[in-house]
């Protein structure tokens, strides 16, 4: 049974679908004004991750990610650029999804974007209307009612009288009351725009959300999910839009994953501490980020520098070492000790479903992984043949599978290749030659190029270290 920490209630809870088998999730996704940071990966990865896990326990999962497309800041870019709006979030879309790509992110099941989906808001917007949740203002823009909601707050567990101590009414707005939120903001001059019931203009951020739920998901949802950031003010509103459209419970398990910190501190542009996405794997593997994110838990932050980084590594490079072959010596296991390594495959798988299943426990599934890692190495040290170490090492590339991890080899050239094989060539004939100082030397270079080799009876192994 999976058990899921839900924010809207404040606990764990037992995971209970609206259909048996299926799971209807929304993860809020990016505002496409910018290239994408490390932060982001964190969030889509967090999502991937839970969607693998839910798939592996026999879920079919509907993942529904949106891309904010109209907004302030594209606008606001586009127009220091020079650009069309529309075409600068579409490059920033393509950019994205070859990321999270390159981040061996599933794709979503549908991206839908703001721009893709006006008449829908626009509906949406006028049912508000109808049930008196919201409000036209002389301007042009339409609000939505807080004080009209009695339910509002029971996500955040704000109250209104306390939110409304620092809420006030800016200048230019039309509201009645200070916490009403814009569900439809008036266009302003040379501003993109489209055409509505209020006049031209666009819609506010909250709105999209509770409208793409309903086009791709319907009224009611298994999953929703974002950053912790997004709690408030972002999805307490999108709460109230679609309980008060629909008259129904909307999300069954709000999950919030924690923020990415650099040094301690929040990633943001005002700080000028953002790593992009790009940048990133420039320097490390897809790999390194996901290990990152699956060493800590996910509501927690995350903290982004060089140690925790270099820590992801070496936890990768544990891993990758229960997958190498068996050494050229080996002469077998005995048959007990070989059903010692099947029973330790086995307790691992066992011990990792339930390290996912409460409350997708990612470092206390790792921890398992570490204990079939270290029988397989103990018995590739035994003598395991490549057919004794088969099954444990399938097992470990099931589960480290469902965690989304690669864990290639890395991989030289072919001309790489050919050269080390020169080498090794060289080297032994040398050996027989009894060069002794010419052999150590082509050694040590195969070490500088970062090959292992192993010497054995049959002739030399090689691999990239
Ligand atoms: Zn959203």
């Amino acid at each position: 049974m999976i058990k899921i920490y839900n924010t809207l209630t404040r606990k764990k809870e037992e995971f209970q679908t609206l259909e048996p088998g299926h799971v209807k999730m929304y993860v809020c996704g990016v505002t496409v004004y910018n290239d994408a940071h490390v932060g982001h990966a964190m969030s889509a990865l967090v999502f991937d991750i839970i969607r693998r896990y839910l798939e592996y326990r026999g879920y079919t999962v509907k993942h529904v990610m949106n891309y904010t497309d109209v907004d302030d800041k594209i606008i606001n870019r586009a127009n220091a650029l020079g650009e069309d709006p529309l075409k600068l979030s579409q490059r920033y879309i393509e950019a994205y999804a070859n990321e999270l790509a390159s981040l061996n992110i599933l794709p979503p099941t549908a991206t839908p974007q703001v721009s893709k989906t006006m008449p829908l808001i626009i509906e949406f917007i006028q049912g508000l209307i109808r049930k008196e949740a919201a409000y036209a203002a002389p301007n042009g823009d339409v609000y939505f009612s807080v004080p009209n909601d009695k339910e509002y707050g029971k996500l955040s567990g704000r109250k209104i009288e306390d939110m409304q101590a620092g809420a006030r009414i800016e200048v230019g707005e039309a509201k009645n009351h200070p916490m009403d939120f814009a569900l439809w903001k008036a266009a302003k001059p040379g501003e993109i725009s489209w055409d509505s019931p209020w006049g031209k203009g666009r819609p506010g951020w909250h709105i999209e959300c509770s409208a793409m739920n309903l086009a791709e998901l319907g009224e009611q949802i298994d999953i929703h999910g974002g950053g912790n950031d997004l709690i408030f003010p972002h999805h307490e509103n999108e709460i109230a839009q679609s309980e008060s459209y629909t008259g129904k419970p909307f999300a069954r398990y709000w999950i919030h994953n924690g923020m990415l910190q650099l040094g301690g501190e929040k990633m943001s542009k005002s700080l000028g501490n953002i790593v992009s996405i790009k940048d990133f794997l420039k320097k490390r593997g897809a790999d390194v980020m996901r290990m990152l994110v699956l060493m800590g838990s996910y509501r927690a932050p995350l903290i982004f520098s060089d140690e925790t980084q270099d820590a992801a590594e070496k936890s990768l490079e544990r891993l990758k070492t229960a997958l190498r072959p068996a050494s050229a010596s080996s002469g077998g296991l005995s048959a007990e000790v070989a059903s010692a390594l099947a029973s330790q495959a086995e307790s691992t798988k066992q011990a990792f479903i339930e390290a996912m299943d409460d409350d997708f426990n990612t470092p206390l599934a790792l921890a398992a992984l570490y204990e079939l890692v270290k029988a397989i190495n103990t018995a590739r040290d035994n003598g395991a043949t490549d057919a004794q170490l088969q099954p444990a090492q399938s097992t470990l590339r099931e589960l480290t599978g469902v965690l989304g991890l690669q864990l290639k080899e890395k991989q030289g050239s072919s001309e790489d290749e050919a050269k080390v094989n020169a080498l090794i060539t060289e080297r032994n004939e040398a050996r027989k030659q009894k060069q002794w100082a010419r052999s150590d030397e082509i050694r040590d270079q195969l070490k500088e190029m970062g090959v292992t080799i192993e010497d054995s009876k049959d002739g030399t192994k090689w691999r990239w270290s």
